[in-house]
């Protein structure tokens, strides 16, 4: 079932002049801006993972773990439906036979990073080496040769671009989202968030671990993916992966990043995120988490405030509620 053993490497090879453009494009606007959902969806649409108006992008971040991501391939398999996995090289190290079996049960495999640390807090040498290794790892247990990267907490810096560039792959972020990261998260309030913007082209990031947020999420997320999974059905949506999502040529970011750069009045840096503890080097997945819990996805949770609120507007704008709501 390694339908997806991929050319689509090769394909995004295709867009790295492009991808070069706007690294320095958008590193002008500031690091952190492209974890802003408000700013994301308006001005970066390919980033956002917009894609066929029919479809609805399935991505799963932050795995594969053992006590966990079973219970997400159970579920689709069930469904009969493929998503696409953003593993943590670190994670992939630590359960390589996972990772190969949920390539094996034909999802697409991305890369998340090796460790989920900010790439803010990296230099462009050191990004490169992170992505470079996980996107190794990846390819060698997983036998896919990776198409997407998505750094952690969304946050894509001028480095992660050039780094994205030169090894073929090519960034996106999400839509749409549930926070079950977020603390107190149950199924019910993850359906509740993932309603607000779930439409048809919409790119929807859960977390199939807990790795990196508190115990529980990754539950929470299982718990609301059915809904989610019939909810598409009932409005005549097909889940699938990233890969089916018509997310058109990379290169169209070029245009996205001139959109930005024209729109650099937003603020800039301004709603950059919070700046986690000083990260230390080689430490493996276990201890990362455990910082990395004490700023549980900040960048994320200030964006989705943001988010709120332009989606209140939206709705506002357009006179009418969400249906459903
Ligand atoms: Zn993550």
């Amino acid at each position: 079932m390694g339908g997806n053993k991929t050319t689509g490497g090769r394909r995004c090879g295709l867009a790295i002049p492009g991808l070069a453009v706007a690294a320095l494009t958008i590193a002008q606007g500031g690091p952190g801006i492209t974890a802003l959902g408000p700013v994301r969806r308006r001005l970066f649409r390919g980033l956002a993972g917009y894609g066929d108006p029919g479809h609805v992008a399935l991505t799963f971040d932050d795995g594969p773990d053992a006590r966990s991501t079973a219970g997400f391939l159970d579920l689709l398999a069930r469904r009969d439906i493929r998503a696409t996995f953003f593993m943590l090289g670190s994670m992939v190290a630590a359960a390589p036979g996972l990772a190969a079996e949920v390539a094996a049960a034909g999802h697409e495999i991305a890369v998340h990073g090796w460790d989920h640390r900010y790439l803010t807090l990296r230099g462009p040498q050191d990004t490169f080496r992170d992505m470079a290794r996980a996107r190794e790892v990846i390819a060698e247990t997983t036998g896919q040769v990776p198409v997407y990267v998505r750094p952690p907490y969304g946050v894509l810096s001028g480095g992660a671009l050039l780094a994205a560039g030169r090894l073929g792959l090519r960034p996106l972020l999400w839509t749409c989202w549930g926070r079950e990261w977020a603390p107190g998260a149950t199924s019910g309030s993850v359906v509740r968030t993932l309603r607000r913007d779930l439409g048809g082209g919409a790119t929807v990031l859960l977390h199939d671990s807990d790795a990196t947020s508190p115990s529980g999420s990754a539950r929470a997320a299982l718990g609301a993916l059915p809904w989610l999974l019939d909810e598409c059905a009932r409005r005549g949506l097909k889940a699938g992966p990233a890969a089916g999502h018509g997310l058109g040529r990379a290169g169209a970011i070029r245009a996205e990043a001139g959109a930005w750069q024209g729109n650099a009045g937003l603020g800039g840096n301004r709603d950059s995120d919070p700046a986690p503890p000083g990260p230390r080097e080689g430490a493996g997945p276990t201890g990362q988490a455990k910082r990395d819990r004490a700023v549980p996805h900040a960048g994320e949770d200030s964006a989705d405030d943001a988010a709120a609120q332009d989606h209140r507007q939206n709705e506002h704008d357009r006179g009418h509620g969400h249906p459903g709501q």
